[in-house]
């Protein structure tokens, strides 16, 4: 059992060299509030010290080196504030200045002729010749240190925090303390058998080594030991929970695939599933009669029939005696969703509701009652579900519709709304790259459409500078004058939204004399009221607006199948699986659609890549993956909130293989020992433990 008050808990005030001032400090730019958390602030990279630069040797500006040379001369110009302090020193090759124009006084006192010291700074070109300004230097050690220097760690820090004498190097020296502190002592977390198969340094050295390892080699194996044990530990614990959650968490068993099922599949199908639609259905047939409670994520393009998926699992909830619920994200998808389902069970015996935030108090409260009652089989709607007066009488199925849009906590309350915990879907048409997936989604398990329905021409994507829209302004109107109708979306990022919403208008404006009346423009963004919003929606659903000019807010799945062009202006400006997510909007009906990438000329590699990308594949695996490695997974959707990547060292990009074997692993102890109450697996089930205490709320289903 772990200690009343471990060490690294201590609040990081106890250190010494931290006084209330720098504590408050630390707390405040960094967020670090114990030892622990210093432990574990780690170097974001490290300096070679072993490697010296020769004077002669040095060619280029903004790197930093390495000098060992002896002081020859020191000298002041300027006056007052133009004052500048230059020491020249000299090795074997040849004399470099070095230049202070600050705390001159102070560095003047601490030079002393002759005196062989160690350089490091970035040299800058001037005046025909290198010199260094404001480097550091220091006398070379007499004996040798009791943590070593060579590799010196750099850790991030901030201009606050440097006013209090905590720059990089004062952090370090902080640390410094922590590890030489006689109580600082690091209990082992992994098992000596994990550590031997893997040849992992023990813990405690390898928190040493991460911070001031004493060569290359020692560093690795540190990083290695310290990735692993990261990655194994979320691991564990997800594997843990599922088999927990299949073991006890007794599902409702749906026996029986009856009359609604097929009747609906029989009759009322007006074409047949694609063959993963099929594959997908009977996965969470088998689910659903196992007598364990599902917990399934649905992955899909946009398109791909989820919807019918979700359908189908709540036919089956119904020919079980039981009721299902839809969760939408807005109340334009949650009515969409309504009518679409509404149109595909006419003629047969379902009762279905709708309700939203805009759900008239009456029909409400019929419905309140219904679902309690009984006698509401399938209800649809927005976290209006999750309301406390909205009750089942026999919950069996949830379905979750574009999940990354809730926060966990709103997933996590439809399960107190039943005795028995109702079995859950959660369909994503934004795909997860698989090392995501394992990560945050680790105890789910997951099905894949992977298929589009028969029929559909894929998108034609276009990438076209900015200086030729003209060209795309004839596009519209031919297509217009073909009936279709036409998305362009703007981008809004939040820290230029002024400027942002600017733009839209005036691209607004521009369209409107472009294409003026018998033309219709309508636009939307975030600043309009929610009604204001939805009626312009509205009528562009029915047809009652030819141009619809927005910013991102059509992202989510609206379903105007006769919209064919798809107009991303500034389009580097979006990230990829947004591109893609706005893109998914056309391509619904039987026509031709295009997708057009309006961008500026100039563009970072980063965008290039993003928007060659989009126009050479339109696999949301694909794009999900490549997104991933371009932009790391901090900035996907819905990672963020669930603060599950919060990796200190890990990262699931780059340390895929790592993570592959810290999950087999993880699970084949699970599977041999699901409660780690093995003597072997001690170790493991106390780390694990201690893991659980610090952060109480994981955030995730179950
Ligand atoms: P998603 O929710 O995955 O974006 P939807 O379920 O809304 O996709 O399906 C998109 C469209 O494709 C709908 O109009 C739906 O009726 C249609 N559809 C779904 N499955 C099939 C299929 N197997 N064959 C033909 N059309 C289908
Ligand atoms: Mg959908």
């Amino acid at each position: 059992m772990p200690q009343p008050m471990n060490f690294l808990d201590t609040p990081i005030e106890y250190l010494k060299g931290i006084g209330p001032a720098r504590a408050e400090a630390l707390r405040k730019e960094l967020s670090l509030f114990t030892f622990g958390d210093l432990l574990t602030f780690f170097p974001f990279r490290y300096v070679d010290r072993s490697k010296f630069y020769t004077i002669a040797g040095i060619r280029d500006e903004n790197a930093y080196i390495q000098l060992k040379a002896r002081l020859v001369r020191v000298r002041k110009t300027g006056q007052a504030r133009n004052q500048r302090l230059i020491a020249t020193v000299r090795d074997e090759t040849g004399e470099i200045d070095l230049v202070w124009f600050q705390g001159i006084k102070w560095i003047e006192e601490k030079l002393s002729a002759q005196q062989e010291y160690i350089i490091f700074g970035k040299p800058v070109f001037f005046n025909g010749r290198f010199n260094i300004p404001h480097p550091e230097i220091e006398v070379p050690p007499e004996h040798p240190l009791p943590l070593s220097e060579t590799i010196r760690p750099v850790y991030s820090t901030t201009e606050k925090l440097k006013s209090k004498g905590l720059d990089y190097k004062g952090i370090g020296k902080l640390i410094k303390n922590l590890l030489l502190n006689p109580q600082f002592e690091i209990k082992e977390s992994l098992p000596p058998e994990i550590r031997k198969t893997l040849r992992l340094p023990d813990r405690q050295e390898a928190f040493v080594n991460i911070h001031f390892p004493p060569d290359q080699e020692a560093l690795d194996h540190a990083r290695k030991r310290l990735k692993f044990e990261e990655l194994f530990f979320i691991q564990l614990r997800l594997a843990k929970q599922r088999t927990n959650r299949l073991r006890k968490s007794e599902g409702i068993r749906f026996q029986k695939v009856g009359e609604h099922v097929n009747n609906f599949y029989h009759h009322h199908l007006t074409f047949e599933l694609t063959k993963a639609q099929k594959r997908v259905v009977r996965e969470i047939r088998a689910d659903l009669g196992s007598g364990k409670q599902m917990n399934r994520l649905l992955q899909g393009d946009v398109g791909s029939g989820k919807t019918l998926v979700a359908l189908m699992t709540m036919l089956i909830a119904l020919d079980n005696s039981y009721q299902s619920c839809l969760m939408a994200p807005t109340e334009i998808l949650a009515n969409q969703h309504f009518q679409t389902i509404s149109r595909m069970l006419q003629g047969m015996k379902v009762k279905t509701g709708l309700l939203t935030g805009s759900t008239k108090p009456a029909i409400r409260n019929a419905i309140l009652e219904e679902l309690h009652s009984g006698t509401m089989d399938l209800l649809i709607g927005t976290h209006a579900l999750l309301e406390e007066d909205v009750r089942f009488r026999n919950l069996g199925v949830v379905v979750i519709d574009e999940q990354h849009r809730f926060g966990v906590v709103q997933r996590a309350k439809m399960w107190t709304k039943n005795v028995k915990t109702p079995h859950v879907l959660v369909m994503t048409a934004t795909p997860i790259p698989r090392t995501l997936a394992m990560t945050l989604y680790g105890d789910l398990e997951n099905s894949v459409i992977d298929e589009m329905p028969p029929g559909r021409k894929p998108v034609i994507t276009r990438h076209i500078d900015e200086n030729d829209r003209g060209k795309v302004y004839t596009f519209i109107r031919e297509k217009l004058q073909e009936g279709r109708q036409i998305y362009i979306v703007y981008p809004l990022i939040q820290e230029s939204a002024k400027l942002d919403l600017q733009n839209l208008i005036d691209g607004y404006r521009t369209l409107r004399d472009i294409f003026p009346a018998p033309f219709t423009l309508g636009m939307v963004h975030g600043q309009m009221k929610q009604t204001e919003k939805e009626e312009v929606m509205r009528k562009f659903t029915q047809n009652q607006l030819q141009i619809l000019v927005s910013t991102t807010v059509i992202e989510v799945g609206v379903d105007v199948p006769n919209a064919s062009v798809m107009i991303i202006e500034n389009a580097e400006r979006f990230g990829l699986s947004q591109l893609h997510q706005l893109r998914g909007r056309v391509g619904r009906g039987g026509d031709q659609s295009f997708c057009i990438l309006i961008s500026s000329r100039e563009l970072s590699a980063e965008a290039g890549k993003r928007l060659s990308t989009m126009v050479r594949t339109a696999d949301g695996f694909e794009i999900a993956e490549a997104d991933l490695r371009l932009r790391g997974p901090g900035d996907l959707l819905g990672t963020r909130q669930s603060g599950i990547l919060d990796l200190k060292i890990a990262d699931i990009v780059k340390d895929e293989k790592i993570l592959r074997y810290a999950r087999n692993m993880a699970h084949d102890i699970i599977a041999e020992d699901p409660d780690l109450k093995m003597k072997k697996n001690d170790i493991l089930a106390h780390h694990l433990h201690h893991i659980e205490e610090q952060s109480l709320n994981w955030g995730l289903i179950s």
